[in-house]
């Protein structure tokens, strides 16, 4: 077997199944301009009937459908909407199946490869991916948080509290950095503290918003990795960021 996906883990050999992302592909498109739905099950793609009431923006599928499909591997969708990325609403969905999630984009003509995420799907490199709004996945990108988190799982076996959010969020006068870092174990420096390796540094960026809407973690000697909008993530010296940084935090455990 050839691996052609090397973001792909051993616990998810399906996602690399051609005929699964063909059938995926091909309901995807046949039902443009609803979105589709299905599952992935041992015996390969179940297609489902989306039962929501705004299709093209939605996709609902019904209970019965759940129990009879069996094991559930994955839960896939397609946006028609041109966004292709999981909403709110489909981390939400994800956090809650406890399965990776998978959202592929199509216009009716042509359909994007399908994007997995969710804690089963492998962790992408930290330095240098992408940027993408919301959680890291199978296409190598991810947001800021979702750099953090990673970098949470990978160097101390930590699984951060996640946050379902829109890319906007705190256009929407949401606050998830600064009201979510308790929830998430994290408590701020007291003045005079120092920053030490993995204390995580909350920015404010853009003029206007005074909610922390940028964050990164502090590697040491100097160094702040991060992610900003339209870069790839990279370590930065932490002093070129240091008048945006609001408030450092560090992790404690949750309890
Ligand atoms: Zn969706």
């Amino acid at each position: 077997m050839t691996m052609t996906q090397p973001t792909v883990g051993a616990a998810m050999r399906w996602a690399l199944s051609q005929d699964i992302i063909a059938a995926i592909k091909a309901h995807a498109q046949s039902s443009y301009p609803a979105e589709s739905c299905g599952f992935v099950t041992r015996s390969g793609y179940l297609a489902c009937t989306n039962r929501a009431a705004d299709p093209s923006n939605q996709f609902l599928i019904s209970p019965d459908e759940y129990l009879k499909a069996g094991q559930i591997f994955a839960v896939v969708h397609s946006h028609t909407n041109g966004r292709d990325y999981p909403s709110e609403a489909d981390m939400r969905g994800q956090l809650s199946a406890g399965v990776p999630w998978g959202v592929l984009l199509t216009n009716g003509q042509e359909t994007g490869d399908v994007l997995w995420w969710g804690d089963g799907v492998q962790i992408p490199d930290l330095i240098g991916r992408p940027f993408r709004p919301g959680p890291s996945g199978s296409d190598g990108k991810g947001d800021c948080y979702a750099l953090i988190r990673d970098w949470y799982r990978l160097t101390r076996g930590v699984t951060l509290l996640e946050f379902p959010r829109e890319s906007d969020w705190f256009h929407q006068g949401q606050n998830l950095y600064e009201d979510g870092f308790g929830k998430a174990g994290f408590r701020p420096l007291a003045a005079g503290e120092q920053p030490q390796e993995g204390d995580v540094a909350l920015m404010c960026l853009l003029p206007r918003i005074t909610a922390a809407h940028h964050a990164g973690i502090y590697l040491g000697g100097g160094l702040l990795l991060h992610h900003l909008d339209r870069r790839l993530s990279a370590r930065e010296p932490a002093e070129r960021w240091a008048k945006h940084i609001k408030l450092w935090i560090r992790y404690e455990g949750s309890s």
